[in-house]
Protein backbone atom coordinates (compact mmCIF):
# COMPACT_ATOMS: atom_id res chain seq x y z
CA UNK A 1 0.00 0.00 0.00
CA UNK A 2 1.40 3.25 -0.68
CA UNK A 3 1.86 6.02 2.06
CA UNK A 4 0.20 9.25 1.03
CA UNK A 5 -0.75 12.10 3.63
CA UNK A 6 -4.04 13.46 2.87
CA UNK A 7 -3.31 17.37 3.16
CA UNK A 8 -1.42 18.87 0.93
CA UNK A 9 0.47 20.57 4.53
CA UNK A 10 1.67 17.15 5.40
CA UNK A 11 2.47 15.84 1.66
CA UNK A 12 4.60 19.02 1.73
CA UNK A 13 6.35 18.34 4.86
CA UNK A 14 7.52 15.13 4.60
CA UNK A 15 8.96 15.92 0.70
CA UNK A 16 11.15 18.73 2.72
CA UNK A 17 11.76 16.20 5.50
CA UNK A 18 13.31 13.80 2.81
CA UNK A 19 14.99 15.82 0.90
CA UNK A 20 16.75 17.54 3.27
CA UNK A 21 17.53 14.54 5.25
CA UNK A 22 18.82 13.18 1.65
CA UNK A 23 21.10 16.33 1.72
CA UNK A 24 22.40 15.83 5.19
CA UNK A 25 23.08 12.30 3.99
CA UNK A 26 24.75 13.52 1.07
CA UNK A 27 26.76 16.26 3.41
CA UNK A 28 27.87 13.52 6.34
CA UNK A 29 29.19 10.99 3.41
CA UNK A 30 30.98 13.77 1.54
CA UNK A 31 32.33 15.52 4.95
CA UNK A 32 33.41 11.49 6.24
CA UNK A 33 35.05 11.24 2.82
CA UNK A 34 37.39 14.56 3.09
CA UNK A 35 37.92 13.75 6.92
CA UNK A 36 39.26 10.70 5.94
CA UNK A 37 41.14 11.74 3.29
CA UNK A 38 42.78 14.37 5.16
CA UNK A 39 43.85 12.13 7.76
CA UNK A 40 45.58 9.83 5.76
CA UNK A 41 47.46 12.48 4.53
CA UNK A 42 48.52 13.44 7.97
CA UNK A 43 49.42 9.99 8.51
CA UNK A 44 51.34 9.61 5.09
CA UNK A 45 53.54 13.03 5.74
CA UNK A 46 54.73 11.41 9.16
CA UNK A 47 55.39 8.24 7.46
CA UNK A 48 57.55 10.14 5.37
CA UNK A 49 59.50 12.00 8.10
CA UNK A 50 59.67 9.27 10.35
CA UNK A 51 61.34 7.76 7.24
CA UNK A 52 64.22 10.01 7.11
CA UNK A 53 64.51 10.09 10.83
CA UNK A 54 65.32 6.03 10.91
CA UNK A 55 67.51 6.83 7.57
CA UNK A 56 69.70 9.06 9.87
CA UNK A 57 69.76 6.65 12.93
CA UNK A 58 71.89 4.01 10.32
CA UNK A 59 75.38 3.50 10.70
CA UNK A 60 77.40 1.09 9.53
CA UNK A 61 79.32 -0.73 12.16
CA UNK A 62 83.58 -1.72 11.44
CA UNK A 63 82.46 -5.27 10.92
CA UNK A 64 80.85 -3.97 7.86
CA UNK A 65 77.18 -4.57 9.08
CA UNK A 66 74.39 -2.20 9.58
CA UNK A 67 72.75 -1.06 12.66
CA UNK A 68 70.07 1.13 13.94
CA UNK A 69 71.67 3.76 16.45
CA UNK A 70 69.14 4.73 18.68
CA UNK A 71 71.62 7.89 19.50
CA UNK A 72 70.01 10.02 17.32
CA UNK A 73 67.75 12.18 18.75
CA UNK A 74 64.63 12.02 16.80
CA UNK A 75 65.27 7.94 17.38
CA UNK A 76 64.12 7.90 21.76
CA UNK A 77 61.82 6.02 21.31
CA UNK A 78 58.91 5.61 18.67
CA UNK A 79 55.67 6.68 19.11
CA UNK A 80 52.58 4.52 20.05
CA UNK A 81 51.73 2.81 17.00
CA UNK A 82 55.10 3.31 15.67
CA UNK A 83 56.47 -0.01 13.41
CA UNK A 84 59.70 -0.19 12.22
CA UNK A 85 61.38 -2.69 10.21
CA UNK A 86 64.90 -2.81 9.08
CA UNK A 87 66.09 -5.25 6.09
CA UNK A 88 69.14 -5.96 4.80
CA UNK A 89 69.71 -6.70 1.29
CA UNK A 90 70.43 -10.00 2.16
CA UNK A 91 67.17 -10.39 3.75
CA UNK A 92 68.34 -10.49 7.13
CA UNK A 93 66.18 -8.26 9.97
CA UNK A 94 68.46 -5.47 10.91
CA UNK A 95 65.86 -3.76 13.23
CA UNK A 96 61.87 -4.27 14.41
CA UNK A 97 60.36 -2.27 16.49
CA UNK A 98 58.84 -4.59 19.75
CA UNK A 99 55.08 -2.88 18.98
CA UNK A 100 55.56 -5.37 16.07
CA UNK A 101 55.79 -8.51 18.46
CA UNK A 102 57.26 -10.73 15.86
CA UNK A 103 54.92 -9.58 13.24
CA UNK A 104 56.77 -8.75 9.85
CA UNK A 105 55.78 -5.38 8.16
CA UNK A 106 56.10 -6.71 4.80
CA UNK A 107 58.43 -9.91 5.16
CA UNK A 108 61.90 -9.90 3.65
CA UNK A 109 62.48 -7.71 0.93
CA UNK A 110 62.43 -9.29 -2.67
CA UNK A 111 65.34 -8.02 -5.05
CA UNK A 112 63.70 -5.61 -6.99
CA UNK A 113 61.75 -3.58 -4.04
CA UNK A 114 63.39 -0.94 -5.26
CA UNK A 115 61.50 -0.90 -8.37
CA UNK A 116 58.12 -0.51 -5.98
CA UNK A 117 56.40 2.42 -5.64
CA UNK A 118 57.44 4.47 -2.16
CA UNK A 119 53.64 5.62 -1.83
CA UNK A 120 52.03 5.14 1.48
CA UNK A 121 50.20 2.02 1.63
CA UNK A 122 47.60 0.17 3.79
CA UNK A 123 47.92 -3.35 4.20
CA UNK A 124 46.88 -6.10 7.38
CA UNK A 125 49.20 -7.47 9.95
CA UNK A 126 48.90 -11.15 10.87
CA UNK A 127 47.22 -10.49 13.62
CA UNK A 128 44.74 -8.41 11.61
CA UNK A 129 45.48 -5.24 12.51
CA UNK A 130 45.65 -2.60 10.10
CA UNK A 131 48.30 -0.46 9.51
CA UNK A 132 49.16 2.62 6.54
CA UNK A 133 53.15 2.03 5.74
CA UNK A 134 55.67 3.46 3.54
CA UNK A 135 58.77 2.05 2.49
CA UNK A 136 62.16 3.35 1.30
CA UNK A 137 65.60 1.89 0.21
CA UNK A 138 68.63 3.77 1.13
CA UNK A 139 72.51 3.10 0.85
CA UNK A 140 74.41 3.46 4.06
CA UNK A 141 77.70 4.15 2.76
CA UNK A 142 78.15 1.55 -0.43
CA UNK A 143 74.84 -1.12 2.05
CA UNK A 144 71.57 -1.26 0.41
CA UNK A 145 68.82 -1.28 2.80
CA UNK A 146 65.10 -1.43 2.83
CA UNK A 147 63.73 0.85 5.60
CA UNK A 148 59.60 0.48 6.43
CA UNK A 149 58.07 2.56 8.73
CA UNK A 150 53.87 1.95 9.50
CA UNK A 151 51.35 3.74 11.70
CA UNK A 152 48.40 1.53 12.90
CA UNK A 153 45.29 2.98 11.89
CA UNK A 154 43.30 2.73 14.54
CA UNK A 155 43.44 5.97 15.77
CA UNK A 156 42.46 7.01 12.00
CA UNK A 157 39.74 5.27 11.84
CA UNK A 158 38.35 6.01 15.84
CA UNK A 159 38.32 9.77 14.68
CA UNK A 160 36.30 9.03 11.59
CA UNK A 161 33.81 7.30 13.63
CA UNK A 162 33.72 9.63 16.62
CA UNK A 163 32.75 12.27 13.59
CA UNK A 164 30.12 9.92 11.90
CA UNK A 165 28.81 9.11 15.79
CA UNK A 166 28.62 13.30 16.78
CA UNK A 167 26.51 13.41 12.59
CA UNK A 168 24.37 10.56 13.45
CA UNK A 169 23.27 12.28 17.23
CA UNK A 170 22.75 15.58 15.30
CA UNK A 171 21.11 13.64 12.44
CA UNK A 172 17.50 13.10 14.05
CA UNK A 173 17.51 16.25 15.95
CA UNK A 174 18.00 17.85 12.70
CA UNK A 175 15.49 16.15 10.91
CA UNK A 176 13.18 16.59 13.52
CA UNK A 177 13.65 20.02 13.40
CA UNK A 178 13.20 20.28 10.04
CA UNK A 179 9.81 18.33 10.03
CA UNK A 180 8.65 20.74 12.64
CA UNK A 181 9.66 23.91 10.69
CA UNK A 182 8.41 22.80 7.92
CA UNK A 183 5.24 21.85 9.01
CA UNK A 184 4.55 25.69 10.63
CA UNK A 185 6.27 26.88 7.61
CA UNK A 186 3.36 25.05 5.28
CA UNK A 187 0.32 25.37 7.88
CA UNK A 188 1.11 29.67 7.51
CA UNK A 189 1.27 29.34 3.55
CA UNK A 190 -1.40 27.32 3.09
CA UNK A 191 -3.70 28.92 5.70
CA UNK A 192 -5.37 31.37 3.24
CA UNK A 193 -6.42 28.48 1.01
CA UNK A 194 -8.18 27.36 3.99
CA UNK A 195 -9.78 30.13 4.57
CA UNK A 196 -11.00 31.11 1.14
CA UNK A 197 -12.71 27.35 1.11
CA UNK A 198 -14.33 28.35 3.88
CA UNK A 199 -15.52 31.54 2.21
CA UNK A 200 -16.45 29.52 -1.11
CA UNK A 201 -18.55 27.12 0.56
CA UNK A 202 -20.89 30.04 1.84
CA UNK A 203 -21.40 31.33 -1.69
CA UNK A 204 -24.65 29.98 -2.63
CA UNK A 205 -26.98 31.18 -5.79
CA UNK A 206 -28.31 33.73 -3.73
CA UNK A 207 -25.08 35.07 -3.05
CA UNK A 208 -23.14 35.24 -6.32
CA UNK A 209 -22.71 38.63 -5.51
CA UNK A 210 -20.42 37.38 -2.10
CA UNK A 211 -16.28 37.49 -3.73
CA UNK A 212 -13.04 35.80 -1.81
CA UNK A 213 -11.19 38.03 0.47
CA UNK A 214 -7.91 38.05 -1.07
CA UNK A 215 -4.77 39.00 1.07
CA UNK A 216 -2.22 39.29 -1.32
CA UNK A 217 -2.97 39.68 -5.48
CA UNK A 218 0.42 39.28 -6.29
CA UNK A 219 0.87 36.07 -5.03
CA UNK A 220 -0.13 32.81 -6.66
CA UNK A 221 -2.94 32.45 -4.05
CA UNK A 222 -4.04 35.97 -4.52
CA UNK A 223 -3.84 34.91 -8.71
CA UNK A 224 -5.95 31.91 -7.76
CA UNK A 225 -8.57 33.95 -5.66
CA UNK A 226 -8.67 36.60 -8.62
CA UNK A 227 -9.36 33.81 -10.91
CA UNK A 228 -12.61 32.34 -8.97
CA UNK A 229 -13.46 35.98 -8.23
CA UNK A 230 -13.67 36.69 -12.03
CA UNK A 231 -15.33 33.01 -12.21
CA UNK A 232 -17.88 34.19 -10.07
CA UNK A 233 -18.54 37.89 -11.62
CA UNK A 234 -19.26 35.65 -15.14
CA UNK A 235 -21.31 33.39 -13.32
CA UNK A 236 -23.06 36.14 -11.69
CA UNK A 237 -24.13 37.94 -14.80
CA UNK A 238 -25.39 34.98 -16.66
CA UNK A 239 -27.54 34.13 -13.38
CA UNK A 240 -28.67 37.90 -13.48
CA UNK A 241 -29.24 37.75 -17.52
CA UNK A 242 -31.14 34.13 -17.12
CA UNK A 243 -33.05 35.34 -14.41
CA UNK A 244 -33.94 38.89 -16.60
CA UNK A 245 -34.71 36.62 -18.87
CA UNK A 246 -36.95 34.30 -17.34
CA UNK A 247 -38.72 37.44 -16.15
CA UNK A 248 -39.54 39.00 -19.10
CA UNK A 249 -40.11 36.08 -20.87
CA UNK A 250 -43.15 35.44 -18.38
CA UNK A 251 -44.39 38.86 -18.30
CA UNK A 252 -44.01 38.91 -22.40
CA UNK A 253 -46.30 35.79 -22.27
CA UNK A 254 -48.64 36.84 -19.85
CA UNK A 255 -49.35 39.95 -21.68
CA UNK A 256 -51.39 38.61 -24.57
CA UNK A 257 -52.63 35.63 -22.90
CA UNK A 258 -54.21 38.56 -20.19
CA UNK A 259 -55.51 40.30 -23.43
CA UNK A 260 -57.09 37.43 -24.62
CA UNK A 261 -58.83 36.66 -21.47
CA UNK A 262 -60.43 40.13 -21.03
CA UNK A 263 -61.30 40.43 -24.82
CA UNK A 264 -63.21 36.89 -24.17
CA UNK A 265 -64.53 38.18 -21.01
CA UNK A 266 -65.75 40.92 -21.84
CA UNK A 267 -66.96 39.44 -24.98
CA UNK A 268 -69.61 37.25 -22.69
CA UNK A 269 -70.53 39.67 -20.59
CA UNK A 270 -73.70 40.52 -22.98
CA UNK A 271 -75.30 39.10 -26.40
CA UNK A 272 -73.39 40.29 -29.20
CA UNK A 273 -74.12 40.41 -33.21
CA UNK A 274 -72.23 37.72 -34.82
CA UNK A 275 -70.17 40.76 -36.46
CA UNK A 276 -69.35 41.78 -33.22
CA UNK A 277 -68.20 38.07 -32.27
CA UNK A 278 -66.27 37.79 -35.45
CA UNK A 279 -64.45 41.40 -34.48
CA UNK A 280 -63.54 38.97 -30.77
CA UNK A 281 -62.20 36.52 -32.64
CA UNK A 282 -60.17 38.77 -34.84
CA UNK A 283 -58.15 40.36 -31.88
CA UNK A 284 -57.79 36.95 -30.20
CA UNK A 285 -56.45 35.65 -33.00
CA UNK A 286 -53.76 38.66 -33.49
CA UNK A 287 -52.89 37.66 -29.59
CA UNK A 288 -52.84 33.76 -30.53
CA UNK A 289 -50.47 34.81 -33.33
CA UNK A 290 -48.04 37.17 -31.47
CA UNK A 291 -47.61 34.31 -28.67
CA UNK A 292 -46.43 32.15 -31.60
CA UNK A 293 -44.23 34.61 -32.78
CA UNK A 294 -42.81 34.71 -29.03
CA UNK A 295 -43.07 30.90 -28.64
CA UNK A 296 -41.23 30.17 -31.84
CA UNK A 297 -38.54 33.18 -30.96
CA UNK A 298 -37.98 31.46 -27.46
CA UNK A 299 -37.62 28.19 -28.86
CA UNK A 300 -35.08 29.60 -31.01
CA UNK A 301 -32.60 31.31 -28.41
CA UNK A 302 -33.27 28.09 -26.03
CA UNK A 303 -32.14 25.85 -29.05
CA UNK A 304 -29.44 28.54 -29.87
CA UNK A 305 -28.37 28.84 -26.12
CA UNK A 306 -28.28 24.60 -25.81
CA UNK A 307 -25.75 24.47 -28.39
CA UNK A 308 -28.02 22.53 -30.62
CA UNK A 309 -28.14 24.28 -33.44
CA UNK A 310 -25.99 22.48 -36.39
CA UNK A 311 -25.39 24.88 -39.04
CA UNK A 312 -25.99 23.17 -42.73
CA UNK A 313 -23.03 25.15 -44.40
CA UNK A 314 -23.16 25.64 -48.21
CA UNK A 315 -21.88 28.18 -50.99
CA UNK A 316 -24.87 30.24 -51.01
CA UNK A 317 -25.25 33.78 -53.22
CA UNK A 318 -25.98 36.40 -50.28
CA UNK A 319 -27.97 38.77 -52.58
CA UNK A 320 -29.80 35.81 -53.65
CA UNK A 321 -30.73 35.00 -49.44
CA UNK A 322 -31.66 38.56 -49.65
CA UNK A 323 -34.33 38.14 -52.20
CA UNK A 324 -35.75 35.14 -50.64
CA UNK A 325 -36.23 37.23 -47.17
CA UNK A 326 -37.42 40.00 -49.22
CA UNK A 327 -40.09 38.01 -50.46
CA UNK A 328 -40.76 36.33 -46.94
CA UNK A 329 -41.61 40.10 -45.91
CA UNK A 330 -43.27 41.84 -49.24
CA UNK A 331 -46.74 41.49 -47.89
CA UNK A 332 -45.81 43.65 -44.66
CA UNK A 333 -43.97 45.80 -47.20
CA UNK A 334 -46.99 46.46 -49.65
CA UNK A 335 -49.77 47.05 -46.89
CA UNK A 336 -47.24 49.89 -45.89
CA UNK A 337 -46.61 50.59 -49.91
CA UNK A 338 -43.06 50.81 -49.19
CA UNK A 339 -40.34 49.73 -51.70
CA UNK A 340 -37.57 46.97 -51.21
CA UNK A 341 -34.73 47.35 -53.41
CA UNK A 342 -31.64 44.89 -53.43
CA UNK A 343 -28.62 45.81 -55.03
CA UNK A 344 -25.22 43.93 -55.40
CA UNK A 345 -23.13 41.20 -56.88
CA UNK A 346 -25.06 38.14 -56.71
CA UNK A 347 -21.52 36.41 -57.36
CA UNK A 348 -20.38 37.16 -53.64
CA UNK A 349 -20.89 33.71 -51.92
CA UNK A 350 -20.71 33.57 -47.99
CA UNK A 351 -20.60 29.28 -46.68
CA UNK A 352 -23.65 29.57 -44.35
CA UNK A 353 -27.00 28.11 -43.47
CA UNK A 354 -29.46 29.53 -45.65
CA UNK A 355 -32.52 28.97 -43.38
CA UNK A 356 -30.70 30.99 -40.43
CA UNK A 357 -28.89 33.58 -42.63
CA UNK A 358 -32.65 33.72 -44.13
CA UNK A 359 -33.84 34.29 -40.90
CA UNK A 360 -31.77 36.83 -39.80
CA UNK A 361 -31.86 39.04 -42.54
CA UNK A 362 -35.85 38.39 -42.19
CA UNK A 363 -35.30 40.23 -38.50
CA UNK A 364 -33.70 43.19 -40.13
CA UNK A 365 -36.05 43.67 -43.17
CA UNK A 366 -39.06 43.06 -40.66
CA UNK A 367 -37.77 45.91 -38.30
CA UNK A 368 -37.19 48.46 -41.45
CA UNK A 369 -40.42 47.43 -42.68
CA UNK A 370 -42.42 48.13 -38.93
CA UNK A 371 -40.14 51.46 -38.14
CA UNK A 372 -40.68 53.03 -41.15
CA UNK A 373 -43.24 55.62 -42.32
CA UNK A 374 -45.66 54.38 -45.55
CA UNK A 375 -44.30 54.92 -48.77
CA UNK A 376 -40.70 54.81 -47.47
CA UNK A 377 -37.44 53.11 -49.19
CA UNK A 378 -36.09 50.27 -48.05
CA UNK A 379 -32.25 49.59 -49.64
CA UNK A 380 -30.35 46.12 -49.47
CA UNK A 381 -27.05 46.34 -50.47
CA UNK A 382 -24.58 43.68 -50.59
CA UNK A 383 -21.15 44.82 -51.19
CA UNK A 384 -17.44 43.31 -50.47
CA UNK A 385 -15.44 44.33 -47.88
CA UNK A 386 -11.66 44.07 -48.81
CA UNK A 387 -11.29 40.46 -50.55
CA UNK A 388 -12.32 38.38 -47.40
CA UNK A 389 -15.64 39.86 -46.21
CA UNK A 390 -18.65 41.07 -47.38
CA UNK A 391 -21.48 43.41 -45.73
CA UNK A 392 -25.06 43.29 -46.69
CA UNK A 393 -26.75 46.83 -45.47
CA UNK A 394 -30.28 47.03 -44.26
CA UNK A 395 -30.72 50.52 -44.90
CA UNK A 396 -34.02 52.41 -43.75
CA UNK A 397 -35.79 56.13 -43.67
CA UNK A 398 -36.96 55.30 -40.43
CA UNK A 399 -37.01 57.65 -37.16
CA UNK A 400 -33.52 56.32 -36.13
CA UNK A 401 -32.24 54.53 -32.79
CA UNK A 402 -31.57 57.19 -30.15
CA UNK A 403 -27.90 56.76 -29.34
CA UNK A 404 -28.18 56.09 -25.71
CA UNK A 405 -30.53 52.78 -26.77
CA UNK A 406 -28.35 51.96 -29.63
CA UNK A 407 -25.76 49.27 -27.73
CA UNK A 408 -28.57 47.70 -25.92
CA UNK A 409 -30.54 47.05 -29.14
CA UNK A 410 -29.46 43.56 -29.64
CA UNK A 411 -30.45 42.70 -25.85
CA UNK A 412 -33.23 40.69 -25.26
CA UNK A 413 -36.46 41.80 -24.35
CA UNK A 414 -34.82 45.39 -25.02
CA UNK A 415 -37.08 47.85 -26.94
CA UNK A 416 -36.69 51.29 -27.54
CA UNK A 417 -40.39 52.39 -27.03
CA UNK A 418 -41.87 49.69 -25.15
CA UNK A 419 -45.99 50.79 -25.33
CA UNK A 420 -45.53 51.55 -29.35
CA UNK A 421 -42.91 48.58 -30.46
CA UNK A 422 -45.98 45.86 -28.77
CA UNK A 423 -48.18 47.79 -30.79
CA UNK A 424 -46.43 47.02 -34.26
CA UNK A 425 -46.26 42.94 -32.78
CA UNK A 426 -42.13 42.94 -31.96
CA UNK A 427 -41.23 40.76 -29.45
CA UNK A 428 -37.85 42.50 -28.46
CA UNK A 429 -36.34 39.25 -29.68
CA UNK A 430 -35.51 39.64 -33.04
CA UNK A 431 -32.59 41.67 -33.24
CA UNK A 432 -30.79 38.91 -30.50
CA UNK A 433 -31.64 36.46 -32.82
CA UNK A 434 -29.95 37.84 -35.76
CA UNK A 435 -26.69 38.94 -33.66
CA UNK A 436 -26.56 34.93 -32.32
CA UNK A 437 -26.93 33.79 -36.25
CA UNK A 438 -24.57 35.81 -37.59
CA UNK A 439 -21.92 35.26 -34.78
CA UNK A 440 -22.54 31.32 -35.46
CA UNK A 441 -21.32 32.16 -38.95
CA UNK A 442 -18.23 33.69 -37.87
CA UNK A 443 -19.35 37.47 -38.41
CA UNK A 444 -20.99 40.52 -37.15
CA UNK A 445 -23.72 42.79 -37.15
CA UNK A 446 -23.58 46.39 -36.23
CA UNK A 447 -25.70 49.33 -35.94
CA UNK A 448 -25.44 52.69 -37.54
CA UNK A 449 -28.42 55.36 -36.74
CA UNK A 450 -29.37 59.05 -36.32
CA UNK A 451 -32.13 59.77 -35.07
CA UNK A 452 -34.93 61.04 -37.31
CA UNK A 453 -32.78 59.90 -39.93
CA UNK A 454 -33.24 56.55 -40.88
CA UNK A 455 -31.56 53.57 -39.58
CA UNK A 456 -28.69 50.77 -40.77
CA UNK A 457 -27.59 47.41 -39.63
CA UNK A 458 -24.81 46.11 -40.90
CA UNK A 459 -24.19 42.38 -41.66
CA UNK A 460 -20.40 41.59 -41.98
CA UNK A 461 -19.85 37.86 -42.83
CA UNK A 462 -16.72 35.96 -44.39
CA UNK A 463 -16.42 35.28 -47.94
CA UNK A 464 -17.11 31.21 -48.76
CA UNK A 465 -13.06 30.77 -49.35
CA UNK A 466 -12.37 32.24 -46.23
CA UNK A 467 -14.80 31.51 -43.63
CA UNK A 468 -13.64 29.06 -40.87
CA UNK A 469 -16.02 25.64 -40.37
CA UNK A 470 -15.99 26.75 -36.74
CA UNK A 471 -19.17 27.62 -35.49
CA UNK A 472 -19.74 29.85 -32.55
CA UNK A 473 -21.70 28.05 -29.45
CA UNK A 474 -23.06 30.91 -26.77
CA UNK A 475 -26.53 31.96 -27.78
CA UNK A 476 -27.94 35.10 -28.78
CA UNK A 477 -27.73 37.11 -25.58
P1 LIG B 1 -38.75 43.93 -31.89
O1 LIG B 1 -39.33 42.59 -32.13
O2 LIG B 1 -39.38 44.66 -30.77
O3 LIG B 1 -38.59 44.71 -33.12
P2 LIG B 1 -35.87 43.70 -32.02
O4 LIG B 1 -34.92 42.96 -31.18
O5 LIG B 1 -35.97 43.33 -33.44
O6 LIG B 1 -37.29 43.60 -31.31
O7 LIG B 1 -35.51 45.22 -31.94
C1 LIG B 1 -35.27 45.82 -30.68
C2 LIG B 1 -35.68 47.27 -30.68
O8 LIG B 1 -34.80 48.03 -31.51
C3 LIG B 1 -37.04 47.50 -31.24
O9 LIG B 1 -38.01 47.39 -30.25
C4 LIG B 1 -36.94 48.93 -31.73
O10 LIG B 1 -37.22 49.84 -30.68
C5 LIG B 1 -35.51 49.08 -32.15
N1 LIG B 1 -35.33 48.93 -33.60
C6 LIG B 1 -34.93 47.80 -34.24
N2 LIG B 1 -34.85 48.03 -35.59
C7 LIG B 1 -35.18 49.31 -35.79
C8 LIG B 1 -35.27 50.15 -36.94
N3 LIG B 1 -35.00 49.68 -38.16
N4 LIG B 1 -35.64 51.42 -36.76
C9 LIG B 1 -35.93 51.91 -35.54
N5 LIG B 1 -35.85 51.18 -34.41
C10 LIG B 1 -35.49 49.90 -34.52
Amino acid sequence: MRFRPRNVRSRLTLWYVLVLASLLALYAGVASLFLFLSLREDFDQNLLQDIETVEGMLAKEPNGLVSLHASHPDAAEPRIGHLIEVWSPEGSLLYRSAALQDQALGGSPDRDEGLHDPAPSTSRLPNGTRVRMASSIYHVEDRRVVIRVAYGEDRLWRELSEFGEVLLLGFPIAVLLAGFGGYALARKALAPIDSMATQATKISAERLSDRLSIENSEDELGKLGAVFNDTLARLQAAFDQLRRFTADASHELRTPLTAIRSVGEVALQDQRSPVEYRDVIGSMLEEVDRLTRLSESLLALSRADAGHVQLQREDISLVRVAREASSLVEVLAEEKRQRTDIEGNADLLVSADRLILRQAIVNLLDNAIKYSPPESRILVRVQSEGDKQVSLDVVDQGPGIPSEHQPYVFDRFYRVDRARTREWGGTGLGLSITRWAIEAHGGNVALESTEGRGSTFRISLPLAKYSSTNQSKGGPQ
